[in-house]
């Protein structure tokens, strides 16, 4: 009953993403969208002045050409583009280190774009950034198939990168073709193993529901990526955006998509596929060798609560004072704005202030019976995805952080925790004994499923 309700959710949500391609305005209000995220606006990004531990992602918004469904603000690269690129996202870093001071980075991660293009550019970013902050954390880096090589990968080992993020979508040389790509399914094997031989931990993306994919075509890549042994495999959803090549030839009637009721089909194949092959999975995530993965699963720069983002195009977010901002999307904008030495932020909000956020703490504090020091201290733990790592919590390490029993955590509303445990419990979705509180991956699994 539930698979099929999540079937039908998923039919409409395809069906639903073409159907506001073939909106005749949609594609000048998407264009319109863009375009109103090149301005630059005095916004300075508010960060909580210990930030020890923050991730930081680089966008390099360069590629070899545009494919088909990309609707990044990405151009093609050329070295007079790229060089003075480099130095801007330096002078950004430089910026960075005179609001934050001597802090230590977590992860850092190199999105695009298309970062292998200029990895020695990479090279040199990534020197600027240790020689003005500590990392602590993992250093990862987007590759493209045709860029890797023992060169590169090399060079890129000696700088302390450890994992990589290889898009590529389909081994399947037809259906490349139709998305503009640079390279052949066999480039991509031999890329990624070349990738996984040289120790880096390695993610690639494939897409579901391109025109021209069947569900043997999917079964047949995914075997494919499976003999490779590479650790970690997202399996996304194709989203059609009226601005990009495809939308607007959907919008003419020039091109076909698979039927929705066959893009299930291949997800159905895709979940069965790599579970049977001993994969784990959470949600699009498909994932081996869990202990390797651990809290490393924000890597690649989506999910970890307190990012920044530099570059053009990148989106920052700072907790717990709700703050998010967004640089120019605009490439001219953002070299003027940081020669400038402006932030190039083009939109921000920071919905509370330090002291606003006090006052909430103490009145959290009064009305659950703790010291309001207490409810940021638990807070700060619980939003910790570090915490949640392999879905389980572990009573005496909980006990630890926030000074409080699991069961106590709320103070004087404790007494609600049964009850908002009860149905997720009764439905096994979350078990519970003496040492942890655990989410049912079984469970979860047969529902996506
Ligand atoms: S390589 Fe990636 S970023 Fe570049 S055009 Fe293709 S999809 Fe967009």
């Amino acid at each position: 009953m539930i698979a099929k309700l999540v079937q039908t959710a998923l039919r409409g949500m395809i069906e639903a993403n073409r159907a506001i391609c073939r909106i005749p305005i949609a594609r000048d209000v998407m264009k319109r969208a863009m375009k109103s995220g090149e301005a630059v606006i005095p916004f300075e990004p508010h960060i909580p002045a210990n930030s020890d531990g923050v991730c930081v992602y680089i966008n390099v918004p360069f590629c070899r050409s545009k494919c088909t469904y990309c609707y990044l603000n990405t151009s093609i690269y050329t070295e007079e583009r790229a060089k003075p690129y480099v130095e801007a996202v330096k002078r950004e870093i430089s910026l960075y280190k005179a609001k934050l001071g001597d802090i230590e980075l977590g992860d850092v991660y190199f999105r695009g774009g298309t970062p292998s293009i200029l990895w020695e550019g990479v090279i040199d970013i990534l020197d600027h950034l240790r020689s003005n902050f500590k990392i602590a954390g993992e250093i990862g880096v987007k590759v493209y198939p045709g860029d890797v090589n023992e060169e590169m990968c090399d060079a890129l080992l000696d700088a302390g990168v450890s994992r990589v993020n290889i898009g590529v979508q389909s081994f399947d040389d037809e259906l490349l073709k139709g998305m503009n790509k640079r390279y052949d399914g066999d480039t991509a094997i031999k890329a990624i193993e070349l990738l996984v031989d040289k120790g880096f931990y390695t993610t690639t993306k494939l897409l579901i529901g391109c025109p021209g994919q069947t569900v043997s075509s999917v079964s047949s890549d995914l075997k494919k990526v499976i003999e490779t042994d590479l650790q970690q495999i997202y399996t996304l959803p194709l989203l059609i955006l009226p601005n990009t090549a495809w939308g607007v030839q959907l919008a003419k009637g020039k091109i076909e998509f698979p039927p929705a009721r066959e893009v299930v089909e291949m997800w159905r194949t895709t979940f069965d596929l790599l579970l049977s092959n001993g994969y784990e999975t959470r949600a699009a995530l498909y994932f081996k060798n869990k202990k390797a993965l651990g809290e490393r699963e924000y890597l690649t720069g989506h999910g970890h609560p307190f990012v920044i983002g530099m570059g053009v195009e990148t989106e920052s977010t700072v907790p717990p004072t709700l703050t998010g901002y967004a640089n120019t999307f605009s490439f001219e904008e953002y070299i003027k704005a940081v020669n400038e030495d402006r932030f190039p932020v083009m939109m921000g909000v920071s919905i509370l202030n330090q002291r606003q956020l006090e006052n909430i703490y103490r009145l959290a504090g009064l009305l659950l019976g703790i010291d309001g020091k207490d409810v940021e201290r638990r807070l700060n733990v619980l939003m910790d995805p570090n915490l949640y790592t392999d879905l389980r919590i572990d009573k005496e390490e909980f006990e630890e952080r926030t000074g409080a029993k699991t069961e106590e955590v709320l103070g004087n509303l404790s007494f609600l925790i049964p009850f908002l445990l009860f149905p997720l419990k009764a439905l096994r979705i979350i078990e519970e004994d003496s040492e942890k509180i655990k989410i049912n991956t079984d469970v979860i699994n047969r529902i996506v499923a």
